[in-house]
């Protein structure tokens, strides 16, 4: 089965698509641009859901939920906002079908017209700051640090799975704050939440930057983003993170009394992810054979594959995997024994291979008469024979290595992929033969930025935090420069 997908070498987009739906992990559906998260999909969200959920809890975030319709009036309230989204928003215009006059089917009722069109959610500032005016009147009703899981929609021309669709799933974080100070803190606060998930958890290696005015956020006066490298050379933006200053406030008229008692308008951020992480994931660590994940995020760690050929071979390999099977659970390993007698091992292999399962084990009656298991590891496809004596505690150690080798092969890989150019030739000649990051000197100007990306389709996709003070030239226009940014090719 493994075999039928396409190589990374042979059409890198085509592996993709292909190791999507047959990893079983998402599909397309009959809605333009919408996907279909089937089982295992969903559980590599639900694993992440998890993880982040508990460190927004452990970072003193709630969640509640609001609205999924945005009414027209609300969102054109910030300019910028509106501007920056009205490309690409579903309207809603009525709320009533009717039979068609031929009675073969239905249309819309011209009758039922909403006064006002309602926008699906592209994102929340407005009806949540709408809200916020609510709750908030004094000092003493701040920080609001609150969270959301939710779908929205953003109508988008040119989709694919996962990285880009119509409709996604993601988590919207939307505080409010007493000073600007201690709102800049929480995004940045919040962009090291992400950090520390991806890398550590999706063993993901981030850059942490902030965007160019040409790439914030619509609304935002900085956002803060994780930029990571796929193996094709182009970057994904991983997960954003906004300080907006007063905008929403004086949108939604937020104001609260300060110790002083005089009135100040609120300070705000948002920050989310979304399930494009997961393309993410897939795109880092996955190979010609299929998906590779990191154990942390596998929603099947380990799993058994019995090996026999006839009904007293298989009792004798059952007794011993099944205590395997229950010493690894015990041990809050997440295991599966596929004992089905449905499938030959060869298939199962395959199978397990193509959805990235961090460890098999093999055993067959060979092993059982000397006490060892054959093991296969997915990051480095290597196997090799082990004792069964100690062998939780082995595949404990095994998990970790597993997670660190993973992280470390693609954090090399990525600073493989950051080279530096210093002329406008070097730039052209690296992204078209090498791709990746490009830490290259830029005048700061929008105008050059949008230039850049018209001739070579790259973009900033950020200045990074630690980037050195560095006197220099742009790349594109010669003008000064006082420090490289990162450019890009991106999904
Ligand atoms: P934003 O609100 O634009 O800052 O985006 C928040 C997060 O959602 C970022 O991590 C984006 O990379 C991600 N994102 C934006 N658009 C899409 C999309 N069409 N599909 C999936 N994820 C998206």
């Amino acid at each position: 089965m493994a075999k039928e997908l396409t190589s990374r070498e042979t059409d890198y987009a085509k592996w993709y698509n292909d190791l999507v739906i047959k990893a079983d992990l998402a599909e397309n559906s009959g809605v333009r641009g919408c996907m279909v998260i089937k089982p295992y999909g969903y559980s590599i969200w639900e694993k992440i859901q998890a993880e982040l959920d508990r460190k927004f809890k452990e970072t003193g975030h709630v969640n509640a939920y609001f609205p999924l319709f945005i009414p027209k009036s609300y969102l054109s309230k910030e300019a910028a906002h509106v501007e920056g989204f009205a490309k690409e928003c579903a309207v809603v215009t009525h709320y009533r079908l009717k039979n068609s006059p031929d009675k073969k089917g239905v249309v819309v009722d011209e009758e039922a017209k909403l006064e006002e069109e309602l926008i699906v959610r592209p994102t929340s500032e407005t009806i949540i700051w709408d809200t916020y005016k609510n709750w908030i009147q004094s000092y003493r009703d701040l920080p609001l640090l609150i969270n959301q899981w939710a779908n929205v929609v953003r109508w988008e021309m040119r989709t694919r799975l996962f990285l880009r669709t119509a409709e996604f799933l993601w988590q919207e974080g939307h505080t409010a704050h007493a000073t600007r100070e201690e709102a800049i803190a929480e995004a940045e606060q919040m962009l090291n939440v992400y950090a520390d998930f991806v890398e550590n958890f999706m063993a993901i290696p981030v850059i942490k930057g902030v965007k160019s005015p040409n790439e914030r956020f619509a609304g935002a006066e900085e956002t803060y983003c994780i930029e990571a490298m796929m193996q094709d050379g182009k970057a994904l933006q991983a997960g954003t993170s906004h300080f907006l200053g007063q905008n929403f406030a004086k949108a939604f008229d937020v104001k609260f009394a300060n110790r002083e008692g005089r009135e100040e308008y609120v300070w705000a951020t948002s920050w989310g992810v979304s399930t494009r992480l997961i393309g993410a994931l897939i795109m880092t660590h996955s190979d010609d054979n299929g998906l590779v994940l990191p154990p942390k995020l596998a929603p099947i760690q380990v799993v058994i594959v019995p090996i026999y050929r006839g009904k007293e071979d298989f009792e004798n390999v059952d007794v011993v995997a099944r205590g395997i099977f229950e010493n690894l659970k015990k041990a809050g390993i997440t295991v599966k024994y596929d004992d089905r007698d449905t499938h030959k091992p060869g298939w199962k292999f395959n199978e397990y291979e193509l959805k990235g399962v961090p460890i098999r084990i093999a055993i067959g009656p060979k092993d059982v008469e000397n006490n060892q298991v054959e093991i296969a590891r997915r990051d480095t496809l290597q196997k090799f024979t082990v004792s069964q004596i100690g062998l939780t505690d082995y595949i404990k150690i095994l998990l970790e290595e597993i997670q660190q080798n993973i992280f470390e092969k693609a954090r090399k890989f990525r600073d493989s992929m950051i080279t530096r150019a210093d002329t406008w030739d070097e730039f052209v000649q690296i992204l078209e033969t090498k791709g990746g990051f490009i830490s290259a000197h830029w005048d700061g100007t929008p105008e050059t930025e949008e230039k850049i990306k018209e001739l070579t389709k790259a973009t900033i996709r950020c200045i990074p935090l630690d980037a050195q003070p560095e006197e220099g030239k742009c790349i594109l226009t010669g003008k000064p420069s006082s420090k490289r940014v990162f450019f890009a090719r991106a999904y």
